[in-house]
């Protein structure tokens, strides 16, 4: 059985002060659904990791980052390596989000040498992939998503890979207000678990997590996550709100 697994996504959001009410209030409040079996993460900016991490380090929520850089240390200005993030406190980290793919420009390449180097730091990688809409109109998901997964797990093993989280994230739906329907999101979820079943064995793919992230809030959570390859969701602007956030968090089973 999978956990479902809700993890949100605050992007550049919040400020010193905001990132602590909402941690704490889903910290006190996220307590009696992680009782009935969710794991929650968050993932505020950078700058505000260390005081989120000392803020929840009572409760279940974990912390992750939404980025890392692939080297350990040295000259990289702005970059921040996996030792700086598991050093307060972080567990998981998020890699290929679509918008450092398509804002910032990461490859395939750069994301699997940043999935890479969060396992090597004993962070837990949660893999974003996706397609464009012009990819779905042209039925290239398959392919897209088939290529993303394959480049960003290259040169892993199967015992590696049975700590990374999937996020299918069409970037179609991405902050746009329009969700992947339930079955929509079900057809590529189980794409993604056969594909991981040829890649490495049955067993990792009956037992890895795959998010669903895109325009998720309350009202879509409970039909999504009911989807059988659904295991939990990956909430941006929802993730802003402690009532949705909390709802959606509720809506798991
Ligand atoms: C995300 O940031 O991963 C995301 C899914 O954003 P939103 O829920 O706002 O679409």
């Amino acid at each position: 059985m999978r956990k479902p697994f809700v993890v949100g996504n605050w992007k550049m959001n919040t400020d010193s002060h905001t990132s602590i009410d909402l941690a704490k209030r889903i910290a006190s409040e996220s307590s009696e659904a992680a009782g009935h079996g969710v794991a929650v993460a968050v993932c505020p900016p950078f700058v505000y990791l260390q005081s989120l991490t000392k803020a929840l380090s009572a409760s279940g929520v974990a912390v992750g980052a939404q980025d890392l850089y692939y080297e350990l240390e040295g000259a990289f200005t702005g970059e921040i390596s996996p030792s700086m993030l598991k050093d307060v406190g972080c567990i998981y980290a998020l890699c290929g989000h679509s918008e450092r793919r398509h804002v910032i420009g990461e490859t395939d390449e750069l994301v699997n040498k940043k999935v890479t180097a969060a396992l090597g730091g004993g962070l837990l990688p949660i893999l974003c992939v996706g397609e464009l809409l012009a990819e779905r109109d042209a039925s290239q998901t398959e392919q897209v998503v088939s290529r993303q997964i394959k480049s960003g797990l290259a040169g892993l093993s199967a015992e590696k890979v049975s700590a990374v989280t999937m996020a299918y994230e069409p970037v179609w739906a991405i902050g746009t207000g329009r969700t992947a329907t339930p079955q929509q999101a079900q057809e590529v979820h189980s794409f993604v678990r056969k594909l991981l079943a040829e890649m490495y064995d049955d067993q990792l793919a009956e037992e890895i997590r795959i998010l669903y992230g895109g325009s998720a809030k309350p009202g879509n959570a409970a039909d999504l996550m009911s989807q059988d390859d659904v295991d939990g969701l990956l909430v941006g602007g929802a993730s802003l709100s402690a009532d949705d956030f909390l709802a959606i968090i509720r809506s798991a089973k």
